[in-house]
């Protein structure tokens, strides 16, 4: 998995194009990583709602939660099954709508310059070894066709207000393999 088509979809991976997604200012470089945690309905895995919300078609009277949920225009770039399938929404060169209001290092607007990966789990469970079996090609590939200069968590960029991907995920195993990448500073203290 690291064959790049063009608009940055990675061969590997599963395409599903969301319609949430516009360009990247001018000159941004993709220079971070913003890893979440996401499960619908919350903390239950293995259903396809994920998808669903990010294709705008999340049916909001499946479950009384996405009801409450309606009609948020979100995506990732990339989501990571637990069974280590990996799902692309938006290519890479375009900005995906999955931090929010954010900042990192003292830059606002992590959507611009940042890739997204949204690993299905909650703060609550431990993410599965495929997952992270699926997580370090995946990272090496956007290293090598971004300059990647961090990775940080949706909680690191937006404190207070997220607390994804949560306490279970091995920022020791990112650390080990990317040291020379800034990551936020619980990890390397
Ligand atoms: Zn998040």
């Amino acid at each position: 998995m690291s064959t790049w088509q063009p608009g940055g979809w990675l061969d590997g991976a599963r395409w599903l194009p969301s319609p949430n997604f516009g360009e990247r200012p001018a000159g941004s470089d993709v220079s971070l990583v913003v890893i979440h945690n996401i499960s619908l309905p919350p903390d239950e895995f293995g259903g396809d709602w994920v998808e669903d919300l990010f294709l705008n078609r999340l049916d909001p009277a499946a479950h009384p939660y996405f009801a409450t949920i309606a009609g948020v225009q979100v995506s990732a770039h990339f989501y990571v099954r637990r069974d280590g399938r990996v799902i692309q929404f938006v290519g890479c060169d375009q900005r995906a709508w999955h931090a929010g209001q954010s900042c990192w290092c003292e830059r606002d607007n992590c959507n611009d310059y940042s890739v997204g990966i949204e690993l299905e789990g909650s703060d609550t469970q431990p993410f599965m070894a495929e997952q992270y079996a699926a997580l370090w090609p995946l990272l090496a590939a956007l290293r090598a066709r971004y300059p990647l200069a961090a990775i940080a968590g949706h909680s690191h960029v937006a404190p207070g207000r997220k607390t994804d991907p949560g306490p279970h995920f091995d920022w020791a195993a990112v650390a080990a393999r990317h040291a020379d990448l800034a990551l936020p500073a619980e990890v390397t203290a």
